[in-house]
This record gives structure tokens, sequence and C-alpha cells, in this order.
């Protein structure tokens, strides 16, 4: 294996609707969607596009999603031999609203993702141990992230942490053990307490999580590109122009890509350049995983 991730994964339940219930109000809406989220899975799936080999340590609930989430992630060529079933539990869904102006409100229940333990890394050791690269988001338990973190160091594996969603009691003494951090500016902005309104702040507060002793800070920031900070070195990367219709999903698409290439050639700056392009060739979709193009797909976007 390639990359292990060890995280979540959600079933997106998409109302659309210009109206939402008042309390004890029933409406009708205009239309449904299922779809297959959580920032665990969509990275995995983008990176399994790509032709990477990905396995998932992961924990579905004792419910109908669960062999569908289980039957997506394989369809991608991801290896779900650790993703479990936390007995007794809902899987992890976001119920989500949809306006016609595409505004989004979007509600998450962590079912089972609440329940990846320690024991599941355990589980996985044999197999996370042959790995080059593990990928970690924070829709698992704390606990789990920072045993995660133990167990990389301790086995000379590299590590991404994407700090989203974004926790407040993250520590982030423990955090700056990864070798690669990885956060939005929003963010960057509620783990430092600092403002990141302009590109001096951003840099000013990756600066401080470069001081805590971070090795590597990639910090995305949307439509304006993204920014990697090693040491006194900033390399920018500038945004690819496309015409965005769903930015849904674009930084789990980054990090996927980020993580195949890095595996691949070990070329940071150019596994960034490629991660731009691809989350940008991302956004010109819509929906998440399946907004990711493969990689034929990817070659042609780019060419
Ligand atoms: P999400 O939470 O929706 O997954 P995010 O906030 O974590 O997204 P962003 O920083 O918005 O991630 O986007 C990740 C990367 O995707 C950016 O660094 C950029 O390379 C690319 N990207 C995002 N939006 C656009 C856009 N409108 N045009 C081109 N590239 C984009």
């Amino acid at each position: 294996m390639d990359i292990a991730v060890i995280g979540s994964n959600m079933v997106d339940l998409i109302t659309y609707t210009n109206t939402m219930p008042k309390a004890g109000e029933t409406l009708e809406a205009e239309d449904f969607a299922l779809g297959c989220g959580g920032k665990g899975a969509n990275q995995a799936v983008a990176a399994a596009k790509l032709g990477a080999d990905v396995m998932m340590v992961s924990k579905v609930g004792e419910d109908l999603f669960a062999e569908n989430t289980v039957k997506n992630l394989q369809q991608y060529g991801v290896d779900t031999r650790f993703v479990s079933v936390a007995p007794g539990t809902s899987s992890g869904v976001a119920p989500i609203f949809v306006d016609d102006q595409s505004q989004n409100r979007i509600l998450i229940i962590k079912g089972a993702n609440a329940q990846l333990s320690p024991a599941d890394i355990d589980a996985a050791a044999e197999d996370l141990r042959r790995c080059k690269l593990l990928v970690l988001q924070l829709e698992i338990p704390l606990p789990t992230v920072y045993y995660a973190i133990d167990f990389a160091r301790q086995h000379g594996i590299s590590l991404i942490l994407n700090p989203a969603p974004a926790v407040a009691e993250l520590d982030i003494d423990y955090a700056c053990q990864c070798d690669f951090f990885m956060p939005n500016e929003t963010e960057l902005e509620i783990l430092t307490g600092l403002p990141v309104s302009s590109e001096e702040e951003v840099l000013r507060a990756g600066q401080m999580l470069l001081g805590r002793g971070l090795k590597n800070l990639i910090i995305t920031l949307g439509s304006r590109g993204s920014v990697w900070m090693r040491d006194d070195a900033v390399h920018r990367v500038s945004p690819t122009p496309v015409n965005a219709v769903d930015t849904s999903g674009a930084g789990d698409a980054f990090i996927g890509c980020f993580a195949h290439f890095l595996v691949q050639h070990g070329d940071v700056a150019q596994a960034m350049q490629s991660a731009s392009a691809y989350a940008a060739c991302s956004v010109t979709g819509r929906g998440t995983q399946r907004s990711y193009p493969d990689a034929d797909t990817f070659h042609r976007f780019l060419n």
C-alpha cells in the first residue's frame, strides 16, 4: 500500500428546497440525492482515482448505509479490509439542504466515526507499517488522531494531518509533530487564534506553528491558491483558473492528489502544483467524490 487514510466516511443526504419548515410544519421539497462523502473517504477516493494504492481505516454504522459506503470505496479501488462496523450505531450522515442559490445548510452526525479508536489502528498495524504515508483529518476522536501520530513516528512513516474541521481542543504541539500540516485559512485562524484576513496575517499565523516545531505547513486559500511554509521559506502556488461550479470537497481533492504525488516522486512543490490543478478541475463539476477526475480525465484537463 502507498497511502493509508485513517478517517471518516459520511453519507450526504441532500435535500433541494427553497423553504425550510418551521417547528411543527411539514413541507414538500423539490428533490433529493444521496452522496458518499466524509473527509477521510473523499481524500482516499481522490488518491485512488489517480491510481494510488490506498487503504482506509474507518468505521461504518450498523445500518443500511454501511454496505453502500463500503461498495462505493471499493468501486474506486480503495482497500476496505479495515473499514469495520460499530455495533449499535448509525453511520456518519450529513443532512444537507440546498436552495436554488446553491446555499448549503449542513448538519453533521458523526455516528460510527466517533467510535474509531486506537484499537482499530492496532488491528490494521501490520498493513499500516508497510504504508509510505498516513493521512489524517479531525472527523474522528482526538485520542485516535494522537495515537496515529505516535504510530507514524514510531514506525518512521510520513504523516499528513488535515486539521478539518478545526477542533479548538486540538493539542497543537502534538499536531506539529506531523510531517505536513494542511489547514485551510479558516482552520488556521481557529487553531492559532490569529487573524488571517491578509496574506501577511496568514504568514504570521503560519510562522507561529513553525515556531512550535512544525516542519511543513501547507495552507489552502480557496480561489487564491495555496502556500507552503517551512523554516524561512515560503512557496506560493497560484490557483489554476477555471469556471467554478461547486467548490465543495475541493480541499479533500487537493489533499488526496497531493498525497498521491508526494508518494510518487517526493517533490513537494510539484505535488502542490498537481494538487492545485486537480482541485481546480474538481470544482468545475458538481458534488464531491464524483467531481474528482480519474487519471485520464486529469491528464486531458492538463493538456
Ligand atoms: P472544502 O472544505 O470545500 O473541501 P477547503 O476550504 O478545505 O474546501 P479550499 O482552500 O477552498 O479548501 O480549496 C482547496 C484548493 O482547491 C485551493 O488551494 C485551490 O488550489 C483549489 N480551489 C478551490 N477553489 C478554487 C477555484 N474557485 N478556482 C481554482 N481553484 C480552486
